[in-house]
């Protein structure tokens, strides 16, 4: 998609801190790191959420989180991590193409939600 910011840093318009890259998926440091780990990894194919995701769609999120433990080492997050997919208004997403982050370093990222 010509107007999005992933989709720019795919095709090379947008720079990136590139981590990891093949042929369908690709993992770059996030701008504003919430932990001493925080990568982004997204399909190269413009996916805009888990809400208008596809079968068709499966193998490249197999691979997106079958890639994960060895990005997060890479990173310096060898003892665990955190995968989160935000989705649409509710989940918070603000880029609307669909990523994973990955979040960790050497301490443990804390508590997931505050409970209801
Ligand atoms: P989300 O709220 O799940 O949509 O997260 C969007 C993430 O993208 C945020 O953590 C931003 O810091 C990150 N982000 C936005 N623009 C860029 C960029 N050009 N390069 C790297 N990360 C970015
Ligand atoms: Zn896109």
């Amino acid at each position: 998609m010509s107007d999005c910011i992933f989709c720019k840093i795919v095709n090379g318009g947008i720079p990136c801190s590139k981590v990891y890259e093949d042929e369908d998926i690709l993992a770059f440091n996030d701008i504003a790191p919430a932990r001493p780990v925080h990568v982004l990894v997204i399909p190269k194919k413009h996916i805009s959420s888990l809400m208008t995701a596809t079968p068709e769609d499966a193998p490249v999120f197999g691979k997106m989180l079958a890639k994960a433990n060895e990005i997060a080492a890479s990173q310096g997050s060898s003892d665990g991590f955190r995968v989160i997919i935000n989705n649409g208004r509710v989940g918070g997403q603000e880029v609307p193409h669909l990523h994973m982050h990955i979040v960790g370093g050497p301490d443990p990222v804390g508590p997931m939600l505050k409970k209801l």
